[in-house]
């Protein structure tokens, strides 16, 4: 009798553990499968937008200021440098990140004349300040070195900006200002001189041309 009772006790705490353990595991299993769609989860390396050269100079793995953390893409984020010295140009930027001296580090920085990549497009990157802008966001950031134009800057930025969009199936609303995630006055040049409509404006300009280009409706 006792031993019958041992085990209908035993059967109740398999069953207990199951139901307790199988919702998680199924809940595990479809947040995974959620979270990683396969439509914008996989790095594109585009090596020219609009003819003009992106540079790939990835951070070594091992630096801190790279996460290796794969995501889905959600968000453009849009910066600027905030460094007004005359070299301070995407390539000085790509040096400096390649030093991992800090965790902070972004996916793409753009200047007048050329664009840098740091970290592919699929992985997480702190540049936003919030979870969100930095879990899902391409982080790029503007050049505002003195003696620069700053009009060219915004126009390669676009290129990049409406290629990503393609290429990550995105729309126009998917582009926000690191403002947006954590209300830090960046890109500051832009938001100062009311310039975002512009760039916004530059960006459905790529993108239409690409359509045409391409014969897409
Ligand atoms: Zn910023």
């Amino acid at each position: 009798m006792k031993k019958k009772r041992r085990k209908k006790k035993q059967i109740r705490i398999i069953l207990l553990a199951l139901i307790i353990v199988l919702p998680i595991v199924i809940g595990t299993v479809v947040f995974l499968l959620y979270e990683k769609p396969e439509k914008n989860s996989e790095a594109v390396m585009l090596d020219e937008v609009f003819g003009l050269t992106i540079t790939h100079s990835y951070i070594p793995a091992a630096n801190v200021n790279r996460t290796l953390i794969p995501r889905p893409i959600k968000y453009i984020v849009i910066h600027e440098t905030d460094n007004y010295s005359a070299s301070a140009g995407a390539l000085n930027h790509a040096k400096y990140l390649l030093l991992g001296e800090a965790v902070n580090g972004w996916h793409y920085t753009v200047d007048e004349s050329s664009i840098y990549h740091h970290v592919p497009d699929n992985e997480v990157a702190y540049h936003a300040g919030t979870w969100e802008g930095n879990y899902y966001g391409i982080g790029i950031e503007l050049c505002v070195n003195e003696g620069a134009d700053f009009e060219q800057t915004m126009d390669n930025a676009a290129k990049l900006t409406a290629m990503l969009i393609i290429t990550y199936d995105l729309d126009i609303s998917a582009v926000k200002q690191h403002y947006d995630f954590s209300g830090k006055d960046c890109p500051h040049l832009i938001r100062e001189q009311g310039l975002m409509d512009d760039f916004l404006n530059q960006v459905e300009y790529y993108l239409t041309l690409y359509m045409k280009r391409n014969n897409l409706p």
